[in-house]
């Protein structure tokens, strides 16, 4: 688990309380670029607060976290850790996306114009460009016919594909993914884990996703990490985790999923 100096995204004695909760204790890991890694394990482990260190929402108590070397946050005064400055941030923000449970879609604006915004006000591209890479990714994730409608005419399982083609819009690096089927029903979570799977199949970017559909976790997956209060307590190939995980606290919870 020990972060290697090849990997893109490092967690080095990370450290988080709120209040008495211990969130991450003393976490280390590394991602490699393209690496494609599932985060699994019980409720409040500290999964979700991983992701948020990435986009700078939520700041480690101590460590350090870089994403290709570049560090995320400093230490002023006091040994508080802030997010580094704005010119930093802007990077990575070019760099980093993530997609949320809730969808997050602007919901005023058409679902062309919700993937447009960032191409146009985060990249500088031209309104041509942003609208014919618009296009592009509305045809992956299988919406092409509804470039033109508002986010609310759509389901919980289109609005989540437009998310992604959103956040692919970026060209992003890193594709952070934060239980993105978990308020859809089985039907439609399928269609976005299909979606995902193509994004798997097609692309080179970095995945980190938080999910409990363990069978689109062993089909994408290069490496599964299991946690537990705040620690990972076992990491393997997703066929190895699955099917024969080492800790009694890993079988325990992959049983209470079935
Ligand atoms: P997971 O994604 O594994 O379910 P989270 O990272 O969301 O876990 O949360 C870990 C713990 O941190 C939980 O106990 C949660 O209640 C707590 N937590 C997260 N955000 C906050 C916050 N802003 N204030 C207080 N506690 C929080």
């Amino acid at each position: 688990m020990t972060p290697a100096d090849r990997d893109q995204i490092v967690f080095h004695g990370v450290t988080k309380k709120f209040g008495e909760n211990v969130v991450l204790d003393d976490l280390s890991f590394g991602v490699r670029a393209g690496e494609r890694v599932t985060l699994i394990g019980p409720s409040g482990s500290g999964k979700t607060t991983i992701l948020r260190m990435l986009m700078t929402l939520t700041e480690p108590d101590s460590g350090t976290i870089t994403v290709d070397g570049n560090h995320l946050f400093h230490e002023v005064r006091n040994g508080t850790l802030v997010p580094a400055g704005e010119q930093h941030l802007r990077a990575v923000r070019r760099k980093i996306t993530m997609v949320f449970q809730q969808y997050n879609l602007f919901p005023n604006m058409r679902v062309l114009r919700n993937i447009t915004e960032a191409p146009v006000h985060v990249l500088g591209l031209s309104k041509d460009e942003a609208e014919a890479r618009a296009r592009e990714l509305l045809e992956m994730v299988g919406l092409s016919d509804k470039l033109d409608a508002y986010p609310a005419h759509l389901s919980g399982g289109q609005q989540q594909r437009v998310a992604i083609a959103r956040a692919l819009a970026i060209r992003p690096e890193v594709l952070l993914l934060d239980e993105v089927t978990s308020a859809l029903d089985p039907e439609l979570a399928a269609e976005v884990l299909d979606v995902l799977r193509d994004v798997a199949r097609t692309t080179e970017v970095t995945m980190l996703c938080v999910t409990h559909a363990m069978k689109f976790a062993r089909d994408i997956s290069d490496r599964v990490l299991m946690f537990n209060e705040g620690r990972i307590i076992e990491s393997a190939l997703p066929a190895e985790l699955f099917d024969s995980p080492q800790q009694e606290r890993t079988q325990r919870f992959l049983h209470s999923l079935r």
